[in-house]
């Protein structure tokens, strides 16, 4: 099951679980909005990956109890801030590269 962090890896802005503004990569690293378009230039620095909008996990139990009630957001931070200069470098080498061939 997807692991909902509760706040961006990069800014520490908390993300609560239906925040619009989240966006994670296939390890569930994740980020707010603005650190992707603006720092991170939608590289995911742990794992290089891109980054996308983190579904919303229904609050209500509208089917089979899988809603937050039974599965909340997790509340461990991981709060590790990227090193911006070496960031750009290692984002732009990515983006040389075909996304099929990363
Ligand atoms: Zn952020
Ligand atoms: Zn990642």
């Amino acid at each position: 099951m997807l692991e909902l962090r509760p706040t961006c890896e990069n800014c520490n802005k908390p993300l609560p679980p239906d925040a619009l503004d989240a966006r994670i990569c296939t390890y569930e690293c994740t980020f707010c909005a603005s650190c992707v378009d603006g720092v991170l230039r939608n590289v995911c620095p742990n794992c290089g990956g891109g980054l996308m909008p983190r579904p919303i996990r229904p609050a209500r139990n509208w089917k089979g109890d899988n809603f937050l009630g039974n599965d909340p957001a997790s509340t461990h931070i991981r709060h590790r801030p990227v090193d911006a200069v070496a960031h750009a470098a290692f984002a732009a080498k990515l983006q040389q590269i075909a996304p099929q061939d990363r």
